[in-house]
């Protein structure tokens, strides 16, 4: 897995918080609100390591299921290995 994410700064809408693309190479680049504090893009961006870790964008399920247990890994009250 890369350890190198690039992060870009765009202005998006405010209700966005920021996202990932997969270029041509498959190598993930987090792209941040500009519209957005810097600490929030902070969180944003930890987020979405945390989605690139888990290589969320190869899974098979649906992303708001995904969405919902990056979120709330507490509420998983199933027990998953490592
Ligand atoms: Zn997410």
């Amino acid at each position: 897995m890369t350890t190198d994410v690039r992060t870009v700064l765009q202005n998006l809408p405010v209700e966005i918080r920021g996202f990932t693309v997969l270029d041509e190479n498959g190598d993930p680049t987090v792209v941040l609100n500009a519209n957005h504090r810097r600490e929030t893009n902070i969180e944003t961006y930890l987020h979405e390591l945390e989605h690139i870790k888990r290589n969320d964008f190869h899974r098979p399920e649906m992303a708001d299921e995904i969405e919902a247990e990056a979120h709330f890994p507490a509420s998983n009250i199933k027990e998953r290995s490592i």
